[in-house]
């Protein structure tokens, strides 16, 4: 039956996928096609079932099926499902996200990750007058033209398309550093600091495999964009209400200038959405000569998913469980790393974790051995065949929702003890 949907899917559209990681293609496998989902697990086409440690990318910090959303929408559903016009919801939503995120004074609601990060540059470039926008290799910031760029040959040139379609001209307003190089940053604030809109960062690197901020990172970013008048931009669309209810800025104690936030918001819906300083926020329009639209941007079905899910998590215990199930998960891993003498990195904070098949820590996308591609490929094969879905690339993150227990942990970590002991 899948390989019926496989075939179909690859008539009509390109490789078969509306995005490129479901295909599966850095696996080497088919790629499942699902059927239903509830709680941790997923169910393919078949039946098959699996624990799911990509739960929509981490949109369902919930776990699937969650029913204060599956009700919100519900209700919402009975009174209209777009108008295009303004709602209380909506404002209800806006408070609710600025009352939470330390750096948010206003914020505006957009549909995807890509089109906060893509705004929120617009915004920095508008507000600063300044052309050029400095990223993290390894970082992915969704995929607009200027954040479709590499690292060009040698430290401190300018970016290069990373794609076909994004031209040369667009790549070079856009600098690119190692992440965690506090000193590759300087450099090029040096050189361009006066030419430089905006630092964005992820605060937490989930789109490498997992990398962790080093201490004085985030810091040296704040200090260097003030010193040089630039904006500090956190893209949180993984981090925002996953590492703590005020995202990586509450957790680490940081304050951007502007932020992204997406997948979690929306509860599973397309929400996303960036905000900062009034000052700032200003700049868009209708109040500010910055343009920025959207037909069903803050569509109220939307919103009343991603309002349920911010009033689950505003009292509750939430973040303990997840890092407690985090920390089991690792300490899991680690233990069986060891004992099979295979020289696995394990990297992660609360309910995100990532492996470096490395014999060295992995602090940038630079440190990343070629040969770790290939033995994740081995690991998400033989997990699968054992029903446990781990992203698959190796350079996605390992997702635990509220929706895992600990009893999902520990037989995902049998699987992995079988499939070390004949590695
Ligand atoms: C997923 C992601 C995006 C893009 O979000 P989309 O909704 O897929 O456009 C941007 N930034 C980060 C850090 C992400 O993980």
């Amino acid at each position: 039956m899948a390989s019926t949907y496989w075939e179909r899917a690859q008539a009509v559209i390109p490789g078969g996928v509306n995005s490129p990681v479901r295909s599966f293609a850095n696996v080497g496998i088919d790629p499942v096609f699902i059927g239903k989902a509830e709680g941790a697990y997923l169910y393919d086409v078949e039946g098959k079932r699996y624990i799911d440690y990509i739960t929509s990318w981490g949109a369902l910090l919930f776990g699937h099926g969650y029913r204060p959303v599956a009700e919100a929408v519900t209700a919402q559903l009975q009174s209209g499902v777009s108008y295009g016009l303004a709602t209380p919801q909506e404002v209800d939503f806006a408070e609710r996200l600025t009352a939470a995120v330390p750096s948010l004074e206003m914020v505006r609601l957009v549909n995807s990750g890509t089109e906060a990060t893509m705004s929120a540059l617009r915004l920095a470039r508008g507000y600063t007058g300044r052309p050029k926008i400095l990223k993290f290799s390894g970082c992915y910031h969704g995929h607009s033209n200027e954040l479709l760029v590499a690292a060009g040959s040698g430290a401190l040139t300018f970016g290069v398309p990373q794609s076909a379609g994004v031209t040369e001209a667009t790549a070079q307003d856009t600098l690119v550093c190692p992440y965690n190089d506090v000193q590759a940053v300087a450099e090029a604030f040096a050189k361009y600091g006066r030419d430089i809109a905006a630092v964005i960062v992820e605060p937490v690197a989930a789109n490498m495999g997992l990398v962790l901020p080093k201490e004085g990172f985030l810091e040296g970013l704040r200090r260097l964009t003030r010193e040089y008048g630039a904006l500090l931009i956190f893209d949180e669309v993984i981090t925002g209400f996953r590492l703590a209810y005020g995202g990586a800025q509450e957790y680490y104690g940081m304050i951007p200038d502007l932020t992204c936030l997406g997948k979690i918001i929306g509860g599973g819906f397309p929400v996303a959405a960036y905000g900062g300083r009034r000052e700032i926020m200003q700049y868009v329009s209708p109040s500010g000569p910055v343009y920025q639209a959207g037909t069903l941007s803050g569509n109220p079905v939307a919103v009343a998913a991603g309002t349920a899910v911010l009033k689950q998590l505003q009292d509750s215990e939430v973040y303990r469980r997840l890092a407690a199930l985090g920390e089991a998960f690792r300490d899991g891993l680690r233990r069986i790393f060891s004992k099979a003498g295979i020289p696995v990195q394990v990297t992660g904070v609360g309910s995100l974790t990532g492996l470096f098949f490395a014999d060295d820590a992995v602090d940038c996308f630079e440190r990343i051995p070629p040969a770790n591609q290939h033995l994740y490929r081995r690991l998400f094969g033989l997990l699968y065949e054992e029903g446990i879905l781990f992203p698959p690339s190796s350079f996605e993150t390992i997702f635990i929702s509220a929706a895992h227990s600990m009893a999902d942990i520990g037989r995902t970590l049998d699987a992995m003890e079988k499939i070390f002991k004949r590695w």
